[in-house]
């Protein structure tokens, strides 16, 4: 008798669609609660102000490079991804005329930014640099600059507020 019971109640479950019906219910309950993903790319999550992204080149104010050709990030760098040359220029001021990333052998470690005396190279806040081919990965000191002169508003802030802790 038990069993026969069970079988209806199977049975009108299965006409009335009740596994879809809690299906639906499920869905809209979660569609009216708060989102844990983001809907990427158009919104993105929280960074913090010490995330190592993107290589930049920084310049002071005036328009000159900050990077003074000391050489400390290309000794420090553990993966050997840093190569600079560099000469006097005729005021006696030291710059770089080379200064290359091979953004393939980079690991993001951070140390090239700790080294450097005047917060020259940074990692700013950018990670949406995928390209086709591996030659777009080297970095030239044209191309570093160019992103720092893009991304100097965000990484002066990330800078400042990450100061009291360095
Ligand atoms: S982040 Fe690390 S691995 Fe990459 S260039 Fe700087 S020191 Fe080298
Ligand atoms: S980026 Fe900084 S550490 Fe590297 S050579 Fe220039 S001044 Fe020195």
């Amino acid at each position: 008798m038990a069993a026969t019971q069970m079988d209806w109640t199977r049975a009108a479950k299965y006409f009335l669609l009740w596994d879809f019906i809690k299906g639906f219910g499920l869905g809209f309950r979660y569609w009216a609660k708060p989102k844990h993903t983001v809907n990427y790319p158009h919104e993105k999550g929280h960074l913090s102000p010490r995330f190592r992204g993107e290589h930049a080149l920084r310049r002071y104010p005036s328009g000159e490079e900050r990077c003074i050709a000391c050489k400390l990030c290309e000794a420090i760098c553990p993966a050997q991804a840093i190569t600079i040359d560099a000469e006097p220029r005729e005021d006696g001021s030291r710059r770089t005329t080379r200064y290359d990333i091979d953004m393939t052998k980079c690991i993001y470690c951070g140390f090239c930014q700790e080294a450097c005396p005047v917060d020259a190279i940074v990692e700013g806040p950018n990670f949406e640099f995928a390209t086709e081919t591996r030659e777009e990965l080297y970095y030239d000191k044209a191309k570093l600059l160019a992103n720092g002169d893009r991304w100097e508003a965000e990484i002066a802030k990330n800078l400042e507020l990450d100061a009291p802790y360095r």
